[in-house]
């Protein structure tokens, strides 16, 4: 069997400062990876965590709601870290509204954020490990890339999007050396979902209907990127993985 070591490797992610993306962060660098976070706001908890463990942590401030800083965020990475071995394009929001009332604005932002400047730092990403014959390439997609949910038009578009292109680009990169994949998180506990969580009826109503009987942690997330990280999965392409707890399932 392939290792999930990722010792010398290097990893950039987006959106580390906080939930999913610093808990995948943290377990990737728990498995040996150095870490660079782009963002807009500042992982230094997540640098300092990093650190700890021994592994090297730079930090890249980026506002990710447009593709200008993409160029730049790769070249950097590049230049104090050596290269990128595995990019996880988690950074990501949410707009919420009746479909009969959503705006346009909504739409742009969310679909820019979570599908667009993914796509290009994939393909940014995406030429660097072409030229290296290697890299692994992680996508943050959703259980809305498999259901339609509700008020939420543009992200299960973006997420669906997401999905689809990760299919996409590992059928055209995948004898090139760079696997893509992506995780599709059930209802995690995070910033993003803390109305859910505080609205006590929704809340019992979620973890009802979860058959792990719980919300899913940031931490939860970091055994999955691992193994996509890593050469365990070398021989997993286009792969959409759900930790959900079961939700998918039921
Ligand atoms: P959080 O709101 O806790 O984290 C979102 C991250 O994205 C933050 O680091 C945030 O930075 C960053 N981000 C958002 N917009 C921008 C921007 N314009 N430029 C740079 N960074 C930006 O949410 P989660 O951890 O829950 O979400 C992470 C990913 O997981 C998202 O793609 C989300 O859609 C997905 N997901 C989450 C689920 C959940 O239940 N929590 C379920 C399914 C998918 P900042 O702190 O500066 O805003």
């Amino acid at each position: 069997m392939k290792a999930f070591d990722l010792t010398g490797r290097v990893a950039l992610i987006t959106g580390a400062n906080t939930g999913i993306g610093q808990g995948i962060a943290l377990a990737l660098a728990q498995a040996g990876a150095d870490i660079a976070c782009a963002g807009r706001t500042a992982a230094v908890e997540t640098v300092a965590a990093v650190e700890a463990l021994g592994r090297r942590a730079i930090l890249i401030s980026a506002d990710l709601s447009t593709i200008d800083p993409v160029q730049h965020i790769i070249d950097d990475v590049v230049q104090q870290l050596g290269g990128i071995d595995v990019l996880v394009n988690n950074a990501g929001i949410i707009r919420r509204a009746d479909s009969l009332d959503f705006t346009e604005a909504d739409w742009d932002a969310v679909m820019d954020t979570n599908l667009k400047v993914t796509f290009f730092l994939c393909q940014t990403a995406g030429r660097h490990m072409v030229g290296r014959g290697r890299g692994k390439i992680i996508n943050i997609a959703s259980m809305l890339s498999f259901q339609g949910g509700i008020r939420v038009p543009s992200y299960t578009a973006s997420k669906s999007g997401v999905a689809g292109l990760t299919k996409l680009l590992a059928n055209e990169w995948a004898t090139k050396g760079i696997n893509v994949n992506a995780i599709a998180p059930g209802y995690i506990a995070t910033n993003n979902t803390a109305a859910l969580q505080a609205d006590e009826t929704r809340n019992r109503q979620i973890v009802e209907r979860i058959p792990a009987g719980r919300w899913g942690s940031p931490e939860d997330m970091g055994g999955a990127a691992v193994f996509l990280a890593s050469p365990a999965s070398d021989y997993v392409n286009g792969h959409i993985l759900a930790v959900d707890g079961g939700w998918l399932a039921r």
